[in-house]
């Protein structure tokens, strides 16, 4: 919406001065359809009217009758299509958790303020609006059921692309992890959360482990040919593990590619929790005797968590992209990270920070103890051919990166 006569806003706040404040901000920055409420009950009245729901409520969350939080309820019932804009004096650790809450209900949320208002980051909240129906609607996901997957698999249509991991003192890369990718003949490239849960519902997911694993063997092989030595992960699912048969299939396929167990990474994700947990941990010890490194994925989320890393002899720890973007800036993201690091560390684990999205994620991991980093500000995954020419260009220019902020 660029029209901002024509942006209907909602201010909720029990304070009759701060609602005459922000009327005034508002009108100032050009927001001319402006309401003011001085409760919920009043607001909740305002939006029930037929002709007039907001577009942007800007909600005080601390109120004596109904606070932010309850409101919040009541729009969900109302299946509030508008946006909103949390405003409090409370601390930003609080306004950040009410905004994951807001999200969670499935409210959009432009952003939090923190209370005295400054008009400058009110309107760069408001500018990022758009109107429901000018946004550009969610990419539905489509589903695929167990035959298709079955095909893909099968008819050769999955590929595996691959991230490079970077080692954070010297800029080298590493190694790469193998993500699998489904080149549909008429959907174009699918990810990976369209079809892991499928294959691993539908018993399909050691079919599909073996083509990955048997590609990113011999992707590794024909890189060593070329005196390119990348230590490969691979995704393993811990349906993976529930028999001995995969765990023979990951050792033969390395003899057959004819390279060593110890240039190859096994990343495991537990997505639901394993009802018997004897059989993953059996596999994963014989699978680390015969030297594969063991990497505990996106850890802290679901249920990659303590009680597996007391039982699994993993090598390395992956702190999960979700506690790494933003960390700079985040007391509680960054407090996990370094718990994780002394963690890991204690443990005599590797480290590497998944999800560096940007320099102020790179500089902050720099100062910390993290061996390795992945992400898009590195590189996003990419087809097998191109690494070898992306390798070249990226040590060639790392000197830039890892200069100090105060040079670059
Ligand atoms: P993962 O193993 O944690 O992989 C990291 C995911 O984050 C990848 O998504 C990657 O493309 C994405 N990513 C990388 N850098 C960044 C970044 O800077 N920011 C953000 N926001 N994302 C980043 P992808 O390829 O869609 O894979 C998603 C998940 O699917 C993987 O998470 C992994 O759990 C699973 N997966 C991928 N390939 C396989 C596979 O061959 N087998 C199994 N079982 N699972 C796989
Ligand atoms: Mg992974
Ligand atoms: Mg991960």
């Amino acid at each position: 919406m660029t029209d901002k006569s024509a942006l209907r806003i909602l201010v909720l706040d029990d304070e009759p001065f701060i609602l005459k404040l922000m009327s005034r901000v508002l009108t100032n920055l050009g927001f001319t359809q402006v309401t003011t409420c001085d409760s919920g009950r009043s607001a909740l009245d305002s939006i029930d009217h037929p002709n007039s729901p907001p577009d942007v409520i800007l909600l005080d969350l601390n109120m004596p009758e109904m606070d932010g939080v309850e409101f919040m309820r009541h729009l969900v019932e109302r299946h509030y299509v508008g946006s909103l804009i949390l405003v409090s004096g409370e601390d930003e650790r609080m306004l950040q958790t009410t905004e994951r809450l807001v999200q969670a209900h499935k409210i959009s949320v432009l952003g939090h303020l923190n209370k005295p208002v400054k008009p400058k980051d009110l309107s760069t909240l408001l500018d990022q609006f758009m109107s429901p129906c000018l946004s550009p609607s969610p990419v539905m996901k489509k589903s695929y059921g167990a035959d298709e997957v079955n095909t893909a698999i099968f008819n050769g249509e999955l590929v595996n692309y691959y991230q490079p991991k970077v080692d954070m003192t010297n800029g080298k890369v590493v190694g790469v992890e193998s993500l699998v990718r489904w080149r549909h003949p008429q959907n174009g490239m699918v990810y990976p959360d369209q079809f892991i849960g499928v294959a691993e519902e539908y018993g399909l997911i050691d079919d599909l482990t073996r083509v990955v694993v048997d590609a990113a063997f011999a992707q590794a092989k024909t890189w060593q040919s070329k005196g390119l030595y990348l230590r490969v992960a691979i995704n393993i699912s811990m349906h993976n593990l529930a028999t001995l048969a995969f765990a023979d299939h990951v050792i033969a396929a390395a003899v057959v590619a004819g390279i060593e167990p110890d240039g190859i990474v096994l990343e495991v994700t537990e997505s639901q929790l394993m009802k018997n947990l004897t059989a993953p941990l059996e596999i994963l010890t014989r699978l680390c005797l015969k030297r594969f490194s063991l990497s505990i994925d996106d850890f802290g989320t679901g249920h990659s968590s303590l009680s597996q890393l007391r039982d699994i002899p993993f090598n390395e720890l992956k702190i999960d992209q979700g506690f790494v973007h933003g960390a700079a800036s985040n007391d509680t993201l960054r407090a996990i990270c370094f718990a994780s690091l002394s963690l890991a560390k204690q443990m005599g684990m590797k480290t590497v920070a998944e999800g560096v999205e940007d320099q102020e994620d790179w500089d902050f991991l720099r100062s910390t103890s993290c061996d390795l980093a992945q992400g898009y500000f590195i590189s996003k995954p990419m087809p097998a051919d191109e690494i070898p020419g992306w390798i070249t260009d990226w040590e060639a220019n790392f000197g830039n990166v890892i200069k100090p902020p105060s040079e670059r």
